[in-house]
């Protein structure tokens, strides 16, 4: 028997029949600009982040989802983990790559519809508008894949997009990414960089799409070793390149050398809007899709953007300080500020913290700013718990390393440029730091954490506890 390849929709039924009431459905029209994202809004505000499939969007006949992957307890089950197992799962996972499979055309469901030349026409899609300053509708959630000129490395990240026009997209390639390396080699020599950027499909594809992989290329392997099974790869319509078979969309195009377009602004993961600048801008060639597409959106400088994209980072960070520290227990880097990481570790040594610290810092050097440690009796996962432990074991005369002109300059974080009077930026270095909030490695004695005994929370009895509604009356004493 022929199995089903994971993709968008055999998640999505994972997600209804393992996890009913989180997916709705809005079935009224809805209109691209702010109307999707502000119905989202009205969830948030409830502290409630249901994913929400938008039957009709205004101006196509494409549905819609967004924030499908906005919780970690959804992102858990896309890796069949639990969230307390899932950076580990990750990391395991990430150890043993997969690597793609060629399929023929006629077995790719993204080959269903091609339009090609006159055909191409952006505006058929239900780009949404995000935040309320965005420079424009944007593509949040597309793998663009490109191809190293010099290795022949196929490598997949993850880039903003703005949209232009009919056939014409933006691309923002931060600096430090291979996207960029590749961009610029190809510049330098007058050559546009082909790229295909496939829009839909199971999550582990993004999340290998951001994995952190040394070296260009690689993102394709990992994506297989989260799915469990290879990305099924076919051939492009204009170029060379692979697409993922099972995508619900793929847009196909040419990144052009030495043309520039004014981008954004645009609200990104830190939370704040981020002007682009002048930036490349991506010839749009074809567009192929499944009969029935749905498109993928993912809700930027929302929980959305920040769950997803923090899960490949623990997991990067978890194997990175495994390496140096086996004694690490758990990373977190949390939803709510993705800017710091949080690392507990059964410390044996005192070195063991500044080694763990560096690890992640190296393996996030432009997102993290604040790596604290703890003991491995503190949980990660707890916001109150990691303060708990700095209020209780860290001096800050003694206990923080502040490293200047870490990361930088420029960025997507507002503290990666200096803002003037006259409106205007330039760009400057990121200073990081780290907190060492562990106790003093042994033998050294430390007070020990105040605790009921486990034995008596086990033994409670809260069978008959019962809400007092009145001041119970008690016999006098005779
Ligand atoms: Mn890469």
């Amino acid at each position: 028997m022929l199995s089903v390849p994971k993709d968008l929709r055999s998640f999505l039924e994972q997600v209804i029949r393992e996890m009913p009431g989180q997916i709705k459905v809005v079935p009224h029209e809805v209109d691209p600009r702010f109307g999707c994202t502000g119905l989202a809004e009205r969830f948030a505000r409830r502290n409630e982040y249901p994913a929400l499939y938008f039957e009709k969007v205004k101006g196509s006949e494409i549905p819609l989802i967004i924030n499908l992957t906005a919780t970690p307890e959804r992102l858990a089950l896309a890796l069949g983990s639990t969230i307390e197992d899932v950076v580990r799962t990750y990391g395991e996972r990430l150890a043993e790559r997969i690597p793609p499979i060629w399929v023929a055309r006629e077995e790719a469901p993204v080959k269903e519809v091609i339009w090609t030349g006159e055909q191409v026409d952006l505006g058929k899609l239900p780009f949404l508008w995000h935040n309320a300053q965005d420079g424009g509708p944007y593509i949040t959630s597309g793998v663009g894949i490109v191809r190293d000129p010099e290795s022949g490395a196929i490598n997949a990240g993850v880039y903003r997009h703005q949209v232009y026009g009919r056939d014409e997209i933006g691309v923002w390639f931060i600096d430090t990414h291979h996207g960029a390396y590749i961009y610029r080699a190809n510049e330098a020599a007058g050559r546009p960089t082909p790229i295909v950027i496939a829009i839909g499909h199971h999550p582990a594809l993004i999340m290998g799409a951001v994995s952190r992989i040394p070296g260009i290329g690689g993102e394709l392997e990992a994506a297989g070793a989260l799915l469990g099974e290879p990305v099924r790869l076919v051939e492009a319509e204009t170029c060379d390149l692979p697409v993922p078979a099972d995508a619900e969309i793929v847009l196909e195009g040419e990144v052009l050398p030495y043309q520039r377009r004014e981008e954004g602004p645009f609200g990104e993961w830190p939370g704040h809007y981020m002007a682009g600048g002048p930036k490349p801008i991506i010839k749009i060639k074809a567009i192929t899709m499944r009969r029935d597409a749905i498109y993928y959106d993912i809700f930027s400088a929302n929980r959305e953007h920040l769950v997803l994209g923090a899960l490949p980072r623990m997991g990067s960070i978890y194997r990175a300080v495994k390496q140096v520290v086996p004694g690490v227990k758990a990373v977190h880097v949390p939803a709510h500020s993705r800017m710091h990481c949080y690392i507990s570790i059964r410390k044996e040594r005192d070195a063991e913290v500044k080694k763990a610290a560096f690890a992640a810092l190296n393996t996030e050097p432009e997102n993290l700013k604040l790596v604290v440690v703890v003991d491995d009796d503190i949980n990660v996962f707890n916001d109150g718990e990691v303060m708990w432990a700095i209020g209780t074991r860290f001096d800050a005369a003694r206990d923080l390393l502040v490293i200047p002109d870490w990361s930088g300059p420029g960025g997507l974080l507002p503290t990666g440029w200096e803002y003037h009077e006259d409106g205007t930026r330039t760009p400057k270095m990121v200073s990081a730091m780290i907190l060492d909030a562990t106790k003093p490695a042994p033998p050294v004695p430390y007070p020990e954490r105040a605790r009921v005994p486990e034995e008596a929370v086990d033994a409670a009895d809260l069978s008959d506890v019962y809400d007092m509604r009145e001041l119970p009356v008690r016999r006098g004493q005779e």
